[in-house]
């Protein structure tokens, strides 16, 4: 699967389960010298005008997915008011603001969580027929909310 489809499922997979009400922008960034360093930017949220970036020079698809699933929860974060709770205006927010602290931990949390049960759920219940055709062997699993 192509990166911009798989990229695609993902949204409408966090589209449902996030109950997302604003399609994000998102905008793919080839970026050479930012890819050199380990410290290089992997993916942002911009609260301000809902956009997501994720960088994609050197990168996996699959960490590049899980970027995006990480990004998408701090998009339903922003809808729901909480990014507005936090500051996040000092480099070390993510250490030293409590409220940024437990937003990152739940973009962490169900974003790799989307992302592994999407796979798990595409390569596991999603099945095709003999002409390509796919059928839907059963939904992805939705034993909570969370
Ligand atoms: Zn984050």
């Amino acid at each position: 699967m192509e990166l911009k489809e798989a990229l695609g499922k993902i949204y409408n997979e966090a589209k449902e389960k996030f109950d997302i009400q604003n399609t994000p922008k998102l905008h793919l960034k080839e970026d050479e010298e930012n890819a050199q360093g380990i410290f290089g930017k992997t993916a942002y949220y911009n609260p301000t005008d809902m956009s997501i970036v994720l960088y994609i020079t050197n990168r996996h698809d699959k960490d590049i997915c899980r970027s995006f699933a990480h990004e998408l929860v701090h998009h339903h974060q922003n809808e729901r008011g909480d990014l507005e709770l936090g500051d996040a205006s000092q480099a070390t927010y993510a250490q030293d603001d409590p409220h940024m602290r437990k937003m990152e931990m739940e973009a962490y949390l169900k974003g790799n969580l989307l992302f592994r049960d999407w796979e798990d759920w595409f390569k596991n219940y999603k099945q095709t027929n003999q002409n390509g055709k796919t059928i839907i062997k059963r939904k992805i699993p939705r034993i909570s909310r969370n």
